[in-house]
């Protein structure tokens, strides 16, 4: 049976991408080896490592202008204290919108004083808080772009001279920015762009080298690129399966043509949680809606029973709400097709004709 992923993260790739990253495993490049034995320093994977930072750049528009990409591992919430690290001398700014970012803080305190600018915990993060300011002396602002958990979504970011650092773990390579706003960018794999493993960090080289700790070399950035990211072994499989995504989506007509793609599936489900009475929206405000993660809840609990039988019997897997917001999440991650999203509106009219 045709199965609709809304899983939040690990979640849904390209069914083509998945084809030939198990053709690698088996036979990598006609080497008669698998990708998963060989050498990372073989040319054949030193190709696939170069390419996918090649592609990341471009996707994103930041080839030739002083960025670098990594593929590196630990995680996104590796990078919470990686960023701190290397780029928090005495104070850095945070703006609070979710669970990611309370973490991002945690870390960084260890590091230097952090100034929350704003936090919508006051509302179980139901919001993006908005005029706020940030102050001058900070050695940088942190943002978390998609509050994965929650579902809402930065729409814009503030103006400040100091660099930005944004956690786009849930929502890179889906909406066109202008990502030469941004000094840092990082974002786990396993939502947008392949499988747990890797971290993909863009870091722009100038603002790097300017704090007086010692970073160990695990940590420092600097070391990082400097090798190419194979300071140490990476994560050659997450690699491969991110590259074959970012080809995937160059295939596809890159940002511009996916992001396109996205409103129409958002547009779709949310128009069906405003109209359909049996449902309400989580996120307070509709301009801070994520197109990634749309999160909704039942008006009345006890059809709960009947609404899980009958999207479970559509084929649909992962729908239910993280466990601190509960009811239900759409995660709809650019792999994901329209059809999903069609079936699962459909699944919300028939409970509305049943009850
Ligand atoms: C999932 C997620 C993380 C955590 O990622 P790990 O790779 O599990 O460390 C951090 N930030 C955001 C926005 C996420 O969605």
């Amino acid at each position: 049976m045709k199965k609709h992923n809304f899983s939040a993260g690990p979640c849904v790739l390209p069914k083509s991408v998945m084809q030939k990253a198990s053709e690698a495993i088996l036979n990598f490049n006609n080497l008669d080896l698998s990708l998963i034995e060989i050498s990372h320093r073989s040319k054949d994977f030193v190709a696939v490592m170069e390419r996918a930072q090649e592609l990341a750049l471009e996707h994103l528009g930041l080839q030739n202008k002083g960025y670098k990409a990594l593929f590196l591992q630990g995680g996104a919430s590796m990078e919470f204290l990686r960023v701190a690290y290397n780029v928090l001398e005495k104070k850095a700014a945070y703006l609070n919108t979710g669970t990611w970012s309370t973490k991002a803080i945690k870390e960084a305190k260890l590091f230097g004083e952090i100034v929350e600018v704003a936090s919508s915990k006051d509302q179980n993060f139901n919001y993006i808080p908005k005029n706020y300011s940030i102050p001058s002396d900070i050695d940088y602002f942190h943002c978390t772009s998609n509050n994965t958990i929650f579902g809402t979504q930065m729409k814009n970011f503030p103006k400040t001279d100091a660099p930005i650092v944004c956690d786009m773990s849930s929502d890179i390579f889906s909406r066109q920015l202008d990502f030469s706003n941004f000094s840092i960018i990082y974002a786990g794999a396993q939502k947008n762009m392949g499988p747990a493993g890797t971290t993909l960090i863009v870091i722009k080289e100038s603002v790097l080298g300017q704090v007086s700790r010692q970073i160990p070399s695990l940590m420092d950035y600097k070391i990082h690129i400097g090798k190419d990211s194979m300071f140490n072994t990476p994560s050659v499989f997450a690699v491969y399966v991110s590259m074959l995504t970012l080809e995937w989506l160059k295939e596809k007509g890159g940002i511009t043509e996916i992001e396109k793609l996205n409103n129409k599936k958002a547009e779709l489900i949310y128009s069906e949680i405003d109209r359909n009475p049996l449902f309400t929206g989580f996120v307070a405000n509709k301009e801070d809606r994520s197109t990634m993660n749309a999160t909704f809840n039942l008006v009345d609990e006890s059809l709960a029973k009947t609404f899980d039988s009958l999207w479970q019997e559509a084929g649909i897997n992962g729908l239910n709400g993280h466990r601190s917001v509960g009811g239900y999440r759409a995660s709809m991650y650019n792999a994901l097709e329209l059809e999903s999203v069609q079936v699962l509106v459909e699944t919300m009219k028939e409970l509305e004709n049943k009850a």
